[in-house]
């Protein structure tokens, strides 16, 4: 039995979908197939298909064989041709955390020179000097043995038993309270890939025709990681060391053996390794960790991820040169530059004590201005807000004593799980925020995003200079279908009255313009469905020159501006924000980013509309002046940021 159909499934079937499709197969005892230009997977194996790659609007054929291969065939097309229908959702919501984390926006990318010349990736900033931990457990390895015929079975039932091991210490693992979400999210996928059809099936195959389990394991995870590396999409890449993570734990407990425990990591260790497994950073002590250095692992990998949720400093990629580390005892590591030094001598310890202290010191001194309202001698209150990209930082930018969202990075919702969000879970996420603010504003950001940051879901051109080509509103303009799913779920946030929405990207008053009457169609539909929503005030990023030139014109068809400093100082100045050559020339104080800031200014306060800034040059303590006297009242950054921020406008507001 079987059927060919075009996908439906709008993000195609990546992660999260691959994993209902297949809990979707599973239910069937047929065998079941999925074809895609002539190769065939097993439906049930979520490896399997996430390496086919099945994209929307592709041709696919479902194949099965069985008691019930009619039902099995029906009830798979119909979720290829409508994902939504009839499935409830899944826990996989639970763990969404790992993503959220992992697309918090990675730290800028440096290296700089050391006293002993180690260099690395700066992957989770911050600074740290503590003892050295050397963390290298020793390579598993099989004496590939062939198996007697007699040894088969017992070998395939040790191995079964290992990998229910695994799988129920993982499962112990996220029953475990103190897990936090993002972590959580990387165990959960540990956990599927153990018991996943391919990695099991293929090892029981091996195993069947005399290798040793270990030896089986050891091939078929390698064998997938390979697979997965060689995918070109940074997403699956990374799930090359869930493989090679996971095999390795099946291996130890096929042995009998427990990892190289982290459990015994001094207080404010740096924890130095070639590798460390998601897994096993995820359930070490990570309170009594204070810096990782790694041979592997880059900005985004799940090392890093962790590292930037928990603010442990880290310094990644260094490559076979983490072995110099293997015999220090003290360790400086800088997760700003991304320098090492290994038993710093007493002038470098000095300084980076000194680092350490000044960094507590100003924490602690910025506490108490936490609930402060900050305002102006002539009674002007100066909102000082945050940049999030995810619900979970909602706790720290509260902590901080945020006055609402300045700037909510929707992209980072849409790349969580490298599939679009539906509307319902967009809807949700909106109101959950605004929720968690009320009574501030909370801004939301429409989805910004181009060729240099693709998604699943959506296909980017190639293109020559990606910052100058199809992103942000440009690209929203064009694929209504994604943009008004997501003004949709805005209008249904913004029953809760303190949502408003700005467009990224504008140069053109006919932007804002196409804008509204996608919104008006939105409300409309809306009403059809007897679906409840709100208004909300419509800004624009001011982040294009163009934008800055018409800004007198566009003051008069939005509620607000905000400024990006952080794009429009590199089109201002025609220096990419990204490359360290032009460093120097990528600087928001420069007398012409200035000037554009200025004349945003004017216009704005002219025409009677709020205007704030939500680059990172709101935060700057020596350009604040300036801002506020130029009459800007709102200033949104880093959560990290804003009490340093309400400090100066304070202290300015004292001095008058
Ligand atoms: C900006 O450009 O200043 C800005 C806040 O947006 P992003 O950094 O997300 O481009
Ligand atoms: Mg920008």
């Amino acid at each position: 039995m079987e059927r060919s159909t075009i996908v439906r499934v709008h993000e195609g079937l990546h992660a999260r979908p691959a994993t209902r499709f297949v809990k979707l197969a599973k239910s069937f005892e047929s065998e079941v197939d999925i074809v895609k230009d002539g190769k065939a997977v097993s439906a049930k194996s979520s490896v399997k298909l996430m390496l086919l790659g099945v994209k929307e609007g592709q041709e696919v054929t479902v194949r099965a064989n069985g008691a019930d291969a009619i039902e099995a065939v029906e009830a798979l097309i119909g979720y290829l041709e409508n994902p939504r229908a009839g499935l409830e959702e899944d826990d996989a919501a639970k763990a969404d955390g790992a993503d959220a984390v992992a697309l918090q926006p990675a730290p800028p990318l440096s290296q700089a020179a050391s006293d002993s010349g180690l260099v690395g990736i700066a992957a989770s900033e911050g600074v740290h000097l503590g003892p050295a931990f050397a963390h290298f457990p020793p390579e598993i390895r099989s004496d590939g043995r062939a198996l007697a015929a007699h040894e088969i079975e017992p070998e395939l039932a040790k191995f079964q038993a290992a990998i229910a091991a695994v799988r129920t210490r993982m499962d112990k693992a996220l029953a475990d309270e103190t897990l936090a979400g993002g972590d959580r999210g990387i165990v959960a996928a540990l956990r599927d890939i153990a018991g996943d059809e391919t990695l099991v099936g293929d090892t029981v195959a091996m195993i069947r025709e005399g290798a040793d389990a270990v030896a089986a394991t050891i091939a078929v995870s390698s064998r997938l990681a390979e697979e997965f590396g060689a995918v070109e999409d940074p997403y699956l890449n990374a799930r090359a060391d869930d493989m090679q993570a996971v095999g390795r734990q099946i291996c130890l407990a096929l042995l009998g053996q427990d990892d190289v425990s982290l459990e015994q990591i001094p207080q404010g260790a740096v924890l130095i390794a070639d590798d460390i497994g998601a897994w096993d950073l995820a359930r070490a002590p990570l309170k009594r960790i204070g810096a990782v250095v790694c041979g592997h692992g880059g900005a985004t990998s799940h090392i890093a991820i962790i590292a930037r949720s928990h603010g442990i400093p880290a310094v990644l990629g260094l490559g076979e040169r983490v072995a110099e580390l293997r015999s220090a005892k003290v360790v400086a590591v800088n997760g700003n530059s991304g320098a090492i030094i290994a038993d710093p001598d007493a002038d470098a310890r000095a300084d980076y004590e000194r680092r350490m202290s000044d960094a507590r010191a100003e924490r602690d001194a910025l506490t108490m201005f936490r609930d402060t309202v900050p305002t102006l001698a002539n009674g002007t209150v100066i909102e000082v807000a945050a940049n999030l990209g995810s619900l979970e930082e909602i706790d720290a930018a509260k902590e901080a004593g945020a006055m609402g969202v300045g700037l909510f990075r929707t992209e980072l919702l849409f790349m969580r799980h490298m599939h679009l969000p539906s509307e319902d879970m967009q809807a949700e996420t909106y109101s959950a925020l605004a929720k968690a603010f009320a009574p501030y504003p909370v801004i939301v950001r429409t989805l910004d995003i181009g060729g240099d940051k693709p998604i699943a879901g959506i296909e980017f051109p190639e293109e020559e200079n990606p910052f100058l080509g199809w992103r942000g509103i440009r690209m929203c303009l064009d694929r209504p279908d994604i943009f008004k799913q997501q003004l949709r779920a805005l209008l249904r946030a913004a029953v809760h009255g303190n949502v408003k929405v700005m467009l990224p990207m504008v140069s053109d008053l006919d932007e804002v313009r196409r804008t509204r009457v996608l919104i008006e169609e939105c409300k409309v539909e809306l009403k059809q469905q007897g679906t409840a929503f709100g208004e909300f005030a419509l800004g624009v990023m001011i982040e294009t020159p163009a934008a800055v030139l018409i800004a007198p014109a566009l003051a008069r068809e939005v509620a607000f501006f905000s400024i990006g400093t952080n794009d429009l100082t590199q089109y201002v100045m025609a220096a990419d924000r990204l490359n360290p050559t032009v460093v120097k020339l990528n600087d928001v104080a420069n007398p012409a980013v200035m000037a554009a800031i200025e004349m945003t200014a004017k216009a704005g306060v002219e025409a009677g509309i709020m205007v704030g800034m939500c680059g990172e040059a709101a935060g700057r303590p020596d350009l604040i002046p300036a801002f506020l006297r130029m009459g800007l009242t709102e200033l949104s950054m880093s959560p990290a940021s804003v009490p340093r921020a309400k400090k100066v406008v304070v202290e300015l507001g004292k001095a008058g």
